[in-house]
């Protein structure tokens, strides 16, 4: 229940940090190889300041990109999960039944990262809207949960994330739950 409650993810801001890092180091070196002797001090910042700004621009990207999300949420159109349970569009599919699909995310953060939605909205853009009458829905998401970290041979540890809101980086605005494991986790999340 603690993931629930924080309702944070380490996903894409840990991801694209890696990436923005990479991709900084390599434009820079060519140049400080061609005018100096190899010196590492010189190709970039020390470690601490390059992770830093790395880190504060990817996590400003996603930040954007979240609040673009939020202004739309509850405009009542439907969102890329609704394509994907009506199957207009594909996916791959770990657990159906008839008020629940779980699927695999299309850019996993763990060797098993799981995607569980509800297949009907019903004003559940995000958590910070649930209502008495979700109570039933929000149970069977998270024994769906159980079922798919189950069949995917991770009981023994898994992480269940809510991202709600923009502060907390959703992206999509249809409640949904990973289901995060096959690897050993961290904690605190990012
Ligand atoms: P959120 O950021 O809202 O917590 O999570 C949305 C998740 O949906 C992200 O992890 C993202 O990778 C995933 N996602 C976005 N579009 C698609 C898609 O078209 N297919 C699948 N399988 N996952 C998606």
């Amino acid at each position: 229940m603690a993931a629930l409650g924080s309702i944070s993810f380490l996903r894409s801001c840990g991801a694209t940090t890696i990436r923005a890092f990479g991709a900084s180091s390599l434009k820079a070196a060519p140049k400080a190889v061609a005018f100096a002797p190899f010196n590492p001090q010189r190709l970039s910042p020390p470690l601490p300041s390059r992770r830093l700004i790395s880190h504060v621009r990817a996590t400003s990207n996603e930040e954007d990109a979240s609040k673009a999300a939020a202004a739309t949420a509850d405009s009542g159109a439907p969102t890329i999960f609704d394509k994907i349970i009506n199957k207009e569009i594909p996916s791959t599919i770990v657990y159906e039944d008839d008020k629940v699909l779980a699927f695999r995310d299309i850019s996993p953060q763990a060797p098993v990262h799981i995607l569980v939605v509800p297949k009907l909205r019903d004003g559940l853009t995000q958590l910070g809207k649930a209502e008495e009458r979700h109570v039933d829905i929000l149970g069977q998401l998270l024994h769906a949960a159980k079922i798919v970290a189950e069949k995917e041979g991770i009981l023994d540890g898994f992480r269940v994330v809510i991202n709600n809101g923009p502060d907390a980086c959703q992206s999509v605005y249809h409640l949904h739950l990973h289901v995060l494991g096959g690897r050993q986790m961290k904690w605190p999340p990012g």
